[in-house]
């Protein structure tokens, strides 16, 4: 038994020295990506069963890296934020998002675009600024932009950003919060956060199999109706998930079965084919 543990050792300390090789080199790398143009975003539908019609779109970050190939946001996203560089990468994530909204606007594609923001974006108080520029800059209307945000702000100052997105809500902005009932829980926050929806993490979706689970999404949508908020669920991949959720009272989807992420353009081929 210790020589297996020994070996076992061995095969960890092997991967980690890989896993750290690569973090250093995309560290490294990031650095440079934006200047390179090796960014671009895909979009996810999202989609209301009730009214059956679209739900808006969500902006999702990918890394084209020269030698690595595409590098998935899970990834880079946290050495992001560990640099700082999260905050010129979201800037330009804001205005591509937000030309492409005002694209498909010129194409009858009348659905509002949601951009996921670190929390390291409200530490400087540059949000507001940047927003009304961005939406300035594009031509857009506020009401067609919506931010994720999360439940990890907590941690930090939370009265700052209550304050930073209550201001950036007088504009017309739309906010959610991301991954909810995942992280620590702000509960009790919730009837402060000025948010618009809440975004059910997909860990829920895929695990709505049990009484128990169900009684706590069931809760989380009841509390969420009471509070005017919309609800909305990830990582729907089947017809199954589907039917717990509208069950549950739950009716604007996100996930492999509606669509998966896409580009600008595909979506537009996307929205041709469900509107037939
Ligand atoms: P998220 O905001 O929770 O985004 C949803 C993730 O679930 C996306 O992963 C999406 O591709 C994936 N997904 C959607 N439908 C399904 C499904 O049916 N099944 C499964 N298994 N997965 C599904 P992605 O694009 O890899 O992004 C991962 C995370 O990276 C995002 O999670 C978000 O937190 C972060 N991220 C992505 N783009 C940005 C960005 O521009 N800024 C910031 N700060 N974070 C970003
Ligand atoms: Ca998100
Ligand atoms: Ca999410
Ligand atoms: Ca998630």
């Amino acid at each position: 038994a210790k020589g297996l543990g020994k070996n076992q050792y061995c095969v960890y300390t092997d991967e980690m020295g890989v896993q750290e090789i690569r973090k250093m080199e995309l560290e490294k790398d990031l650095q440079r990506a934006l200047e390179h143009n090796e960014f671009f975003i895909v979009y996810q539908p999202k989609w209301n069963v009730k009214t059956n019609q679209l739900f808006g779109f969500e902006a999702l970050l990918r890394w084209q890296h020269p030698r690595l190939g595409v590098v998935s946001p899970s990834e880079f996203i946290p050495i992001a934020e560990e640099t700082g560089l999260i905050i010129p990468m979201t800037r330009w994530t804001l205005e591509q998002a937000c030309h492409q909204c005002r694209v498909w606007n010129a194409r009858g594609i009348d659905q509002p675009v949601s951009v996921n923001l670190s929390v390291r974006l409200f530490q400087p108080d540059i949000l507001l600024e940047w927003i009304q520029n961005v939406l300035e800059e594009a031509g857009l209307d506020p009401h067609y932009l919506e931010l994720e945000i999360t439940e990890s702000m907590v941690f930090y100052d939370v009265n700052d950003i209550i304050h930073q997105l209550e201001n950036i809500r007088k504009l017309g902005v739309r906010v959610s919060m991301d991954d909810f009932g995942t992280g620590y829980s702000s509960i009790g926050l919730l009837d402060r956060m000025p948010i618009d929806a809440l975004k059910l993490d997909r860990l829920f979706t895929n695990d709505l199999d049990t009484p128990g689970k169900r009684a706590i999404i069931h809760a989380i949508i009841l509390m969420a109706e009471r509070l005017h908020l919309d609800v909305i669920a990830e990582g729907v991949e089947n017809e199954e998930h589907i039917e717990f959720l509208t069950q549950l009272g739950c009716y604007v989807m996100q996930g492999y079965f509606y669509g998966k992420p896409m580009n600008g353009e595909e979506m537009i081929t996307w929205i041709e084919g469900h509107n037939e």
